[in-house]
């Protein structure tokens, strides 16, 4: 999945999801919740040198991506969890425990969206299952393809719509 997707799918899924995150949020919630949830999201993709966070990591992701192949280990559902753990233990902290909580959603959020455009992952379930996990047979979603695009124009009136009625 490209970026402005996953990026877009993060969002819709947070407005969704508004009320079980943070039933009433404040501006400052809201401001510490995007960045990480937006940070969480293009973060996998540090695997992968020429993706939007790839090209920004300061040659970062060319070390990474010789030591991980590409939808590898950063992809595995077990690092959103981890994540999302450190987040319990910071409990007393709202601040560090919203911002890791965060970077969790966004996380699972790119994780969803490769599985949804792509050839799926390989290690998803990692530890407990090592195999390629996907929806479709290979190379019939393909990122960037009609699939996807479909898929933005879905995500786009999910987002407008869900603003309206909380405005409303
Ligand atoms: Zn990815």
């Amino acid at each position: 999945m490209m970026v402005k997707t996953h990026l877009a799918l993060t969002t819709a899924l947070a407005l969704a999801f508004q009320e079980n995150i943070i039933p009433s949020p404040t501006l400052a919630d809201i401001s510490i919740f995007a960045v990480g949830a937006y940070l969480g999201t293009v973060l996998p993709d540090i695997d992968e040198p020429n993706s939007y966070i790839g090209k920004r990591s300061l040659m970062l992701s060319d070390v990474i991506s010789t030591l991980l192949r590409h939808r590898g280990l950063t992809h595995f559902l077990i690092v959103p969890g981890l994540i999302w753990l450190l987040g319990q233990y910071f409990s007393d902290f709202e601040g560090i425990n919203l911002a890791l909580n965060a970077v969790a959603f966004g996380w699972l959020s790119h994780i969803i969206g490769d599985i949804l455009v792509g050839n799926g992952i390989r290690g998803l379930l990692f530890p407990i299952y090592s195999e390629r996990i996907t929806l479709y047979p290979m190379n019939t979603v393909v990122v960037g393809g009609i699939f996807e695009f479909a898929l933005q124009i879905l995500l786009s009136f999910a987002i407008v719509i869900q603003i309206l009625q909380k405005m409303l």
